[in-house]
């Protein structure tokens, strides 16, 4: 079985996102003897990229500069975007191309097979969070997120795993690590060989188990609070750059 965590982010694109760089969380992965991670740093289509113009930078670079050094920890780096629609947010796994060519949620049918798309976090209580509109598009995913941030009297999980039932479709274990402290928690085995094709099929096949502990109270009230200051700076950074224009990038 493959220890796989679908979706990380690091600093290498959008430096604000983490405090961690790439060869940090590879190294990390491979003390906690993951098989397989990606990151998945994000390519928004909303208006917040108007305001955080590091959005639109290409998603894959960190892919492309770390999966070398991943392969020298025995970790297989698959390349991935977050993508953030009006709808709510998709991961596309093992996605290679030019993510400007899927604009919208409803463009998202013309990926090529090879590329699975799961459903982030859908029932958070954030406007990037899908929500309802999860079922709505349902036939684009193939797979949907069980989030690692969760406590036992607090898991917006609970929605994803009754619609994943309800849809037969996969649920896969993430960390959506934005700090080293959240990747290990959450995480998915995979019944596949460690290659891409087999691990894409092995997923669309429901060749997965989670493997899943809650967070520490500690560290689930610390992400809770970084999380929360990060949404208002980013908010009121907004509000400053609506009324001066000309300070926008
Ligand atoms: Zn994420």
């Amino acid at each position: 079985m493959l220890k796989a965590d679908f979706h990380s982010h690091t600093n290498y694109i959008q430096p604000q996102e983490t405090t961690h760089s790439p060869k940090q969380l590879i190294d990390r992965a491979a003390e906690l003897k993951f098989d397989v991670l990606c990151f998945s740093e994000h390519y928004v289509f909303t208006e917040i990229a108007d305001f955080f113009p590091v959005y639109k930078k290409d998603p894959l670079q960190s892919y492309r500069d770390f999966r070398v050094y991943a392969a020298s920890k025995g970790i297989l780096l698959i390349p991935a975007v977050e993508a953030r629609y009006k709808e709510g947010e998709a991961l596309l796994i093992n996605f290679t191309g030019d993510i400007r060519k899927y604009p919208t949620i409803e463009s998202l049918k013309n990926l090529p097979e090879s590329v699975l798309v799961i459903a982030p976090h859908p029932f958070f209580k954030r406007d990037m969070c899908l929500g309802k509109n999860l079922e709505k598009h349902i036939n684009l995913f193939d797979a949907i997120e069980y989030s690692h941030f969760y406590l036992p009297f607090l898991n917006l999980n609970k929605k994803a795993v009754k619609l994943a039932l309800k849809r037969s479709l996969p649920l896969v274990g993430t960390s959506d690590a934005h700090h080293l402290c959240q990747l290990g928690h959450t995480y998915t085995l995979i019944n596949a060989k460690k290659d891409i094709k087999s691990i894409v099929k092995a997923v669309r096949e429901r060749k997965v188990r989670i493997v899943s502990r809650r967070l520490p109270y500690s560290v689930f009230l610390k992400l809770a609070i970084i999380h929360f200051a990060r949404m208002f700076s980013a908010l009121y950074i907004m509000k400053i750059r609506r009324k001066k224009p000309n300070a926008v990038k």
